[in-house]
């Protein structure tokens, strides 16, 4: 079964669907959406990129169309809780898309805008409430939000919830809901603690993993750049000289950096917007929406304020600096290879980010290519030990550029023949195949990251 018109879904939502451009179901979507129909729960280990939303969201359209339950005021038969506002916003965009043509209601509820309007659009209840734990529970608390009638229960990027400290709110939000629901939790890691908080929640669910994390990285061409840290803007703009790389996300470590970044690209007449967690919501969207136009060419993120953008058409992620979880990195590489799409990364890495790489790299369970030809590859090594130049980070397994004494031409520059394409033109297809099965890290560092 690899059709949306094999589910057995409502017509209306199915031309939704099909308005939407879907035309096979995506790995999650051929698993999730029958069991889900069914009455399962789920316990989905699943990334952003996937197709994860329209899984839980067709089926629980389905549902309430098809259920008994009614809207109650103040209330929702369908909660879907995410860790931020970019992603609950999401949610929302996808769900109303989907749900186009019938009379459901939806809302959202999140932090960093005023409360006054979530609340009025709760005063009749709604079919699907979409929500950040924090915001969600000072209006239970206050009394805004009655969720005694919730039939549905979804919990989006659990392990990032996690992350972000939203236990408590969670468990106290669950509490509140009745015992009898179905509930699904997607996460795209599955550490001990979601795992238990899984086990709290779920009942007999049924356990679904597509492998993202490994296909995301095969899917992306991935280079580094050998590059002093004191270099890498002169780098950055070099890089961008290449007009292939038309829309471009770039991460940087902190909220200042991205600003920085920002702002240094705008001297250089690129236009370009950070997003992170100090900007207000209303700027954030309109960054995004810029982005998504095409009217800004590069957006600058930390990884939090990234998480879950939902941006088509990505050409190329480029890491400022190399985030010291792979994880991170998966994530981070994977907004360029969005529903099938392809995608290059390039990674700047300085003398103290090699380890990172090599954590990376053994997570990836390949070797990333080092690109040579740029004006500050010599820099970059310099200090390294003896050999690095032409070696991966990798010990062990060499790229077969490496293994064919090849080197990589950074894009905006020049290539021989025997390197592989430019990167702005797509870069190498990674063909150093790892077989990976998963990447995620099992031990987990405390993070760097600042968003
Ligand atoms: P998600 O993992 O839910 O963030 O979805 C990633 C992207 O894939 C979104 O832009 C979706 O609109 C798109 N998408 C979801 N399902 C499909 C599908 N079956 N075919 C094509 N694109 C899809």
């Amino acid at each position: 079964m690899t059709k949306f018109t094999d589910l057995g879904l409502n017509q209306s939502v199915l031309r939704a669907v099909e308005e939407s451009g879907y035309e096979t179901m995506t790995p999650i979507q051929k698993q999730a959406i029958p069991a889900v129909m069914e009455g399962k729960d789920l316990i989905a280990i699943a990334q952003t990129g996937t197709g994860k939303t329209a899984a839980f969201s067709l089926p629980l359209i389905q549902k309430l169309l098809t259920g008994e339950g009614k809207r109650a005021p103040k209330g929702a038969r369908a909660l879907i809780l995410a860790p931020t506002r970019e992603l609950a916003i999401q949610i929302s965009e996808n769900i109303q898309a989907y749900a186009k043509y019938l009379h459901l209601k939806s809302t959202l509820i999140y932090g960093g805008a005023g409360a006054k309007p979530q609340i009025k659009a709760m005063i009749a209840g709604v079919d699907i409430l979409i929500a950040t734990p924090g915001r969600l529970l000072d209006l239970m608390n206050q009394r805004h939000v009655n969720l005694g009638k919730v039939e549905y229960l979804v919990l989006d990027e659990a392990d990032r919830m996690l992350d972000m400290g939203f236990i408590r709110d969670i468990q106290k939000i669950i509490a509140q809901l009745p015992t009898t629901r179905q509930t699904l939790l997607f996460s795209a890691t599955m550490p001990k603690s979601v795992e238990k908080l899984a086990n709290s929640i779920l009942t007999h669910p049924v356990r679904i993993e597509v492998a993202p994390a490994a296909t995301t990285a095969e899917k992306v061409a991935q280079h580094v750049l050998m590059v002093p840290k004191g270099r890498k803007r002169e780098l950055l703009a070099h890089v961008l000289k290449d007009e292939n790389l038309s829309r471009v996300l770039i991460f940087t470590r902190t909220k200042h950096g991205a600003n920085k970044v920002s702002r240094q690209l705008e001297q250089l007449g690129i236009s370009s917007d950070a997003i992170h967690g100090n900007k207000s919501q209303n700027a954030r969207q309109k960054a995004l929406n810029s982005f998504r136009s095409g009217e800004t060419r590069a957006l600058v993120a930390t990884d939090v304020a990234a998480r879950g953008i939902d941006v088509d058409g990505v050409t190329h992620v480029i890491n400022f600096e190399i985030p010291n979880e792979p994880e991170s990195y998966v994530h981070r590489i994977g907004r360029t290879a969005r529903a099938g799409a392809a995608g290059s990364s390039l990674s700047f890495c300085d003398h103290e980010e090699r380890a990172y790489l090599k954590d990376i790299e053994k997570s990836i369970r390949q070797p990333v290519p080092v690109l040579t030809d740029h004006p500050f590859h010599a820099e970059g090594i310099a200090g390294a030990p003896a050999g690095e130049e032409s070696k991966p980070a990798m010990t062990g397994r060499r790229s077969r550029g490496a293994r064919n004494g090849r080197r990589a031409s950074a894009p905006g520059t020049s290539s021989n023949q025997n390197t592989p394409r430019r990167a702005g033109a797509g870069a190498p297809a990674n063909s150093q195949r790892s077989g990976a099965g998963k990447s995620r890290s099992r031990n987990r560092r405390p993070q760097r990251t600042a968003a």
